[in-house]
């Protein structure tokens, strides 16, 4: 299959506009990006953070008041059955504040903390889906967010209070032709011949709560810019209004789960938007984009580690209850070891999902690549273990609540469950994106160190003295990445247990900053299309990352209640398994099929194995 010149050029065009929009600043420690370079910040990560407790006691007492709220007007499995969330439910979350959670008090909102902010989000989750979207849409990635992070005096005292009030916002960013990429992307806005408005036009999809906002945040492409004699194109982030003139929902979206969500197609046309509307700056609209789902992942761990919290409280039950062959099922091995995978793992999950939160309540530290593998391991993890709910259970898994307590049974919605969860592994960045995202992320501090180097617009003498630097950094850097000295020091403070696994995360994160060395070495710029070796090396470093979170937290959890080691005992399990992993991902690292496997699916691709699909009716 040819690639040709014009698609060549496009897809250069696109990686250059993801570049430019690139966070590209470290102003603070990241614990990822130096796990990466081999250097494991247990500082940041050891003690484990905890709520402070005046912190707790906000989060507590809101909590109780959701959860009453929840139970006494929210029938989740007739909003899965009618597709509708009551607007009673929608108007009483309102008056809760939960339209305002990170808003300040200043404008009106609760101004919680991230953790705390979680905490409603992960209750909400382990209740309904649907609900939990329709505020995570709203505020993790909807117009608060950015407008907090960007917004002028001006705009957030317009608009913030109106959100805190309980008005509904969303976040546009997809369209039908563009999605992981969305540098592609056609919406227009091209500003009016006074300057004072621009006029916006185009199509976005998918826009969770869109049909209900009052308020989007629109990404559109404004005229380019030259640029050192270049094109280079330009994306900005509007604030848009829905009663204004030329704002339609075309097509209101529904799905396998989430049925009561509101997400739709949006239509603009010539929508005339004030320039005082533009958030961040022309041309920036990108950038604000990746930065606010950079920080917005953060909720989609809380709320996937409460449906994990469900399903063992349902399987524990299940396992028990039910007797088969003459014993519980979760007596049975391949039961029991579901069961323990889940638990421990249910524990990786909630260690992590916490971990991350409070680096963003500390706002010393940079939580993008944090957030990005919580949300990454967090929603695989979650997957797995809905899955072997619904097997545990049975028949009963995928029966539905209604028809399980029709027959007298109790309405277990395992089924709904898995439905729900299945999009969180693609929304907000899918798992492969989140993948590349963190590679590019963990090459960052080599490619600023070398890419210069290879440019051709780097002068000779600049090139000489960078290439001195570089010779300099990695004579020193490089012999570190072998010696363990450090390693049994480290373990000290931890129970003995768990002392093993501390000295095979330092070992393994010089290892990996070595091994992501060679690969760089090996493959140069070819690297950014070995997606399976990077992979393997993200998959490494977030397994890395969870053991360090569960390590950590079993130490605070078994220091405020000695008598109890049973956060040991799931540290050391979810550990043990992890090494496994780490272990076969460096294996297979350098020693792969992988170049064989992707031959044989371009062969798929071109159509070379039709021959498979006979005696089907096909799909049309
Ligand atoms: C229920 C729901 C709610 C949503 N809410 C919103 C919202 O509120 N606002 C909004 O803007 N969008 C929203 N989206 C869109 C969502 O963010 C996108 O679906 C997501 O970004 C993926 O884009 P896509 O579906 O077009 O997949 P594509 O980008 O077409 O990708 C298809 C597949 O290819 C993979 N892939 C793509 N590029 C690469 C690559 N370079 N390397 C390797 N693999 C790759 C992807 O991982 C995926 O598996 C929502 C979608 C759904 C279904």
């Amino acid at each position: 299959m040819a690639i040709s010149d014009q698609e060549i050029r496009k897809k250069q065009t696109t990686l250059e506009v993801a570049e430019e929009a690139r966070e590209k600043e470290w102003r603070f420690p990241s614990f990822v990006g130096d796990l990466f370079l081999g250097r494991l910040r247990w500082d940041l990560a050891f003690p484990y953070p905890e709520q402070s407790a005046a912190d707790r006691k906000v989060g507590d007492e809101l909590c109780a008041k959701v959860a009453r709220f929840l139970k006494e007007n929210l029938d989740p499995d007739e909003v899965d059955r009618t597709g509708e969330l009551p607007q009673k439910v929608i108007d009483g979350l309102a008056k809760l504040g939960l339209f305002g959670m990170k808003i300040p008090a200043d404008y009106g909102g609760l101004h919680l903390s991230q953790v705390n902010y979680n905490r409603v989000l992960h209750l909400v989750a382990s209740y309904c889906g649907s609900t939990a979207v329709l505020l995570s849409a709203h505020q993790s990635i909807g117009v608060p967010q950015p407008l907090i992070l960007f917004g002028t005096e001006e705009q957030k005292r317009k608009y913030l209070p109106r959100f805190a009030r309980g008005e509904i916002s969303a976040f546009a960013l997809t369209e039908p032709d563009v999605g992981s990429d969305p540098a592609n992307m056609t919406t227009t806005a091209a500003p009016t011949e006074d300057g004072n408005h621009y006029l916006l036009s185009g199509e976005k999809l998918w826009c969770t709560n869109g049909p209900i906002a009052g308020v989007i945040v629109v990404m559109a492409q404004t005229p380019p810019k030259i640029a050192k004699g270049r094109e280079k194109k330009q994306i900005t982030a509007f604030i848009v209004e829905t009663t204004w003139p030329g704002v339609e929902v075309v097509h209101r979206c529904r799905f396998m789960g989430l049925n009561g969500i509101q997400n739709g197609l949006l239509r603009f046309q010539n929508v005339k938007v004030p320039k005082e509307n533009i958030l961040l700056g022309l041309g920036q609209g990108l950038k604000l984009a990746l930065i606010t789902l950079n920080t917005g992942r953060l909720a989609m761990p809380a709320a996937v580690t409460a449906g994990a919290k469900w399903c063992l409280a349902v399987t524990r039950k299940w396992a028990n209850e039910r007797v088969q062959w003459g014993a519980p099922v979760g007596h049975h091995e391949a039961i029991a070891a579901k069961i323990a995978q889940m638990t421990s793992t249910t524990y990786a999950m909630e260690s992590v999902t916490w971990l991350a939160a409070a680096f963003a309540d500390r706002k010393d530290v940079d939580i993008r690549l944090e957030a990005a593998m919580a949300k990454l391991f967090c929603t695989e993890a979650s997957w797995r273990i809905i899955d072997a709910t619904v097997q545990i259970r049975g028949g009963r898994g995928y029966e539905t609540a209604g028809s399980l307590e029709a027959r007298g049974e109790k309405g277990i919605p395992a089924e709904r469950f898995m439905r729900d969860s299945r999009i969180n592994t693609i929304i907000e960045g899918t798992s492969q994106i989140m993948r590349l995202f963190i590679a590019r992320e963990a090459l960052d501090p080599h490619a600023r160190r070398i890419l210069p180097l290879l440019s051709p617009e780097t002068s000779l003498t600049s090139k000489w003295k960078l290439a001195f630097g570089l010779v300099l950094f990695y004579a020193a850097w490089y012999p570190k990445q072998w010696f363990f000295w450090s390693d049994r020091k480290m373990a000290g403070p931890f129970p003995s247990k768990l002392k093993r696994h501390v000295i095979f995360i330092n070992k393994m994160s010089r290892r990996l900053a070595r091994d992501l060395f060679h690969a760089m070495m090996i493959h140069q710029r070819g690297l950014e299309k070995k997606q399976r070796l990077l992979g393997r090396i993200v998959n490494i470093g977030t397994d890395l990352f969870a053991m360090v979170a569960s390590c950590s937290r079993a130490c605070l959890l078994v220091s405020k209640n000695p008598s109890d080691e049973t956060p040991i005992d799931l540290a050391d399990l979810f550990c043990r398994d992890a090494q496994r992993r780490v272990n076969g991902h460096f294996h297979t690292l350098f020693r792969n099929h992988d170049a064989y496997a992707y031959r044989i699916a371009r062969k798929a691709l071109e159509g070379r194995y039709n021959w498979l699909e006979q005696g089907i009716i096909p799909p049309t």
